[in-house]
């Protein structure tokens, strides 16, 4: 029997015995106590599996991940302190100095930064592409070197669609795999695994804890990526690591666990950055409602951009299911059910029009957030891309009256009065 997303959102990854706790316990533990230094010692050559010290791993953080892997359709996963580091370990796995990545470059700022300045640093090449790009601008990124194709299936905050089948195609056809970051449509919405993607990454901070207490990230391994048939490409999977006596994470730990397995006992322990055991309780506390709300985003989404399509103050709106939208085709194909709550537009009355707008909403509220329960509403030229003049803000693609309102699960109703009264003072 196999359950439909919303039973493994509410009962995936932990399932107690009997007379076990009903609701995931909280081990809030550094440490595990071993009765001989033998036992411990066959934990530290990854001989055994088991619990020695938070860093690494946790069993509140196993059970939560577990769940995340349930939902993505993956073969392993791991809970990270943000999707930042969710999204670092994801590529510093099997890339590193001297190494190259493909990415589109419609993704997440921070992410944008970590691959184009910090991890270049460390010695790491990107080359970006259009997620729009043609077969053949998409083919001459790839060099000798690249070891990963990186993209975001829904962009934060573009609103592009990333053609996950056609990226994963192209990956593969160089021998490497493709990593998705499915924070905007979660599983509920969309499953990259089933498109092609090898390795999915989330900011779990959005959607998946969908209340704005806990910053977090997650990283699912399809499984289906055969690091083996690649051997020479991916050394720290398929040759021995020396730190633990010797062993091949690709022989050892096989197709489906060598990558979050190396992950955990590699980069966890050298890098730290695993989630708290108590922030993963609360994530837990989002999951078992995400199929839930996923569906009210989604519809109060829907709806906001065709009130706002309708408007004549609205110079422009995008939004994925947005008939007309240039990636309602794709949304089509990839997110039929929906595709998240957030939308953007422009204002006939230009930035000063916006400022306006944002002053006198009632329900949506501003902030840096999205992707929350409640409505959040961004002017990204007053905030994140503040330092820019509107010529700048114009080349980096955000028009100085773009405004991002990420819509929560409040009434529809009532969200579209708040934006309705807002825009007629505006
Ligand atoms: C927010 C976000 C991130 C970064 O996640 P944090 O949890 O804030 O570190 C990465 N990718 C996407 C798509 C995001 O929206």
């Amino acid at each position: 029997m196999t359950n439909h997303i919303g039973t493994t959102c509410v009962q995936g990854g932990y399932h107690p015995g009997d007379a076990e706790p009903r609701q995931i316990p909280i081990y809030q533990s550094t440490t595990w106590k071993y009765d001989t230094s033998e036992h411990m010692g066959k934990l530290f050559d990854l001989e055994e599996s088991g619990y020695f010290y938070t860093r690494l791993q946790n069993p509140t953080n196993d059970y939560v991940a577990a769940k995340i892997c349930e939902l993505e359709g993956g073969s392993a996963a791991m809970l990270t302190s943000s999707g930042q580091a969710a999204n670092f370990f994801a590529i510093f796995n099997i890339a590193g100095a001297g190494d190259h990545v493909v990415a589109s470059s419609a993704i997440y700022g921070g992410t944008y930064n970590l691959l184009a300045h910090t991890m270049q640093r460390m010695g790491l090449e990107c080359t970006f592409v259009s997620p729009d790009c043609t077969p053949e601008e998409l083919e001459a990124a790839f060099q000798p070197n690249t070891k990963a194709v990186f993209g975001e299936t829904i962009a934060n905050p573009a609103l592009a669609v990333l053609d996950i089948e056609r990226f994963a195609q192209a990956a593969h056809a160089h021998g490497v795999p493709l990593i998705v970051d499915n924070t905007f449509p979660t599983p509920v919405m969309c499953r990259p695994i089933e498109w092609g993607a090898d390795i999915v990454t989330h900011s779990t901070t959005k959607y998946m804890d969908g209340h704005g207490a806990a910053v977090g990230g997650a990283i699912v391994d399809s499984g289906n990526f055969d690091w083996m048939a690649h051997a020479e490409t991916f050394p720290g999977l398929t040759t021995p690591d020396e730190s633990y006596h010797g062993v091949v994470y690709a022989e050892k730990f096989g197709q489906g666990g060598a990558f979050i397995t190396k992950a955990t006992a590699q980069l966890m322990r050298d890098l730290g950055s695993i989630q708290s055991p108590q922030n993963a309780f609360l994530l837990n506390m989002g999951l078992e409602s995400l199929h839930v709300r996923m569906r009210q985003h989604c519809a109060n989404g829907q709806a906001m951009a065709e009130f706002l399509a309708s408007h004549p103050k609205v110079r422009f709106v995008r939004y994925p299911g947005l008939p007309g939208d240039p990636y309602h085709e794709l949304a089509q194909k990839y997110l039929p059910n929906g595709s998240c709550g957030v939308v953007s537009f422009g204002f006939t009355g230009g930035r000063p029009a916006a400022e306006e707008f944002m002053k006198n909403l009632k329900i949506a509220q501003i902030a840096t957030h999205v992707a929350d329960a409640r409505t959040c509403v961004l002017h990204p030229a007053n905030a994140t891309h503040r330092q820019m003049n509107d010529a700048e803000l114009e080349a980096a693609g955000v028009a100085p009256d773009m405004v991002r309102l990420s819509c929560g699960i409040e009434d529809t109703d009532d969200l579209i009065a708040d934006v309705a009264q807002a825009l007629d003072k505006a």
